[in-house]
C-alpha cells in the first residue's frame, strides 16, 4: 500500500460545559475526590486524551452511520467495536479493527486516524500555572422519593466551561482509498458537539466545541457539515 499523503488536521476545544474525564481509581489520593479527572503526573495539568476523541468519534459514527445504514456484518449489536477488518468497513479503516478482529487477517490495512492528546492552549496554560485556573467541584445528590430531599452529594471534578485545549490528529491517505473517508473524521466531530465528550454527558457535562479547525491549513467548517444518512 502506498501512502499518497499525510492531511494534517488542528484546531481549538472549547470546553462549552464543565468536562469531566474520569482518572483511573488508583490515582485518588488519600482525602481527594473519589470522581477526580484526568491529570498529567507532573504538572497536574487537565488534558483531553486521544483516546477519549478518538473513542466517542468512533462510537457516535459507528452507531449514527452503520446501524441506521442496516449494514449486516454483525457488529454494533454486541455493543463492541467493529472488528470485521474488511477493506470496506469505514470504521475498521479509519480507526483500525476493533478488538475482536484477528489483526493477522485484516485487510483495512494501517489504522488511518491519529488523535494526539489535548493539552491546555498557551493562555489558559499560564492561567493554570499562576494559580488561577482552578478545576470546578460540582455535587451531584439523589433525590430521595418519598421525602423529596437531596441526599448523598458526591463531589465530582470538571474542567470549567470557557477552558480551551490545543487539537491535533493526522490522517493517513493510501493510494485507493475512498475520497470520502476523511469526511467521517468531521462528521465524527461534528457528533460530538451534539453528543458530549467524557462522562456525565446525560447530566450536563461535556459539551465541547470545536474552534479554528483547519486541515493543512485551510479552514474547516463543521457547521456546514452533512450528517444525512447515505
Ligand atoms: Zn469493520
Amino acid at each position: 500500500m502506498k501512502l499518497e499523503k499525510i492531511a494534517h488536521i488542528s484546531g481549538r476545544i472549547r470546553v462549552l460545559s464543565g468536562l469531566h474525564i474520569g482518572a483511573g481509581k488508583d490515582t485518588i489520593e488519600i482525602g481527594g475526590l473519589d470522581q477526580p479527572i484526568i491529570k498529567h503526573p507532573l504538572s497536574q495539568e487537565p488534558y483531553i486524551p486521544g483516546s477519549s476523541v478518538k473513542g466517542k468519534m468512533r462510537s457516535l459514527l459507528e452507531v449514527y452511520y452503520f446501524i441506521n445504514n442496516g449494514r449486516t456484518r454483525g457488529y454494533v449489536s454486541d455493543g463492541k467495536p467493529c472488528g470485521c477488518g474488511q477493506r470496506d468497513c469505514p470504521a475498521c479503516v479509519i480507526f483500525g479493527p476493533g478488538p475482536s478482529c484477528d489483526k493477522k487477517t485484516a485487510e483495512s490495512g494501517p489504522t488511518r486516524l491519529i488523535v494526539r492528546d489535548s493539552i491546555l492552549c498557551e493562555e489558559d496554560r499560564l492561567r493554570f500555572e499562576r494559580g488561577e485556573l482552578p478545576m470546578e467541584v460540582k455535587y451531584e445528590n439523589i433525590i430521595h422519593r418519598v421525602k423529596g430531599v437531596a441526599e448523598h452529594p458526591r463531589p465530582l471534578e470538571r474542567v470549567p466551561a470557557g477552558v480551551s485545549f490545543d487539537f491535533n490528529l493526522s490522517f493517513k491517505v493510501f493510494e485507493g482509498d475512498d475520497k470520502s473517508l476523511l469526511d467521517y473524521v468531521y462528521k465524527g466531530l461534528r457528533l460530538i458537539e451534539l453528543d458530549a465528550l467524557g462522562g456525565c454527558g446525560s447530566r450536563g457535562c461535556g459539551q465541547v466545541r470545536f474552534d479554528n479547525l483547519k486541515c493543512d491549513e485551510q479552514d474547516v467548517s463543521l457547521e456546514n457539515v452533512s450528517l444525512d444518512s447515505e
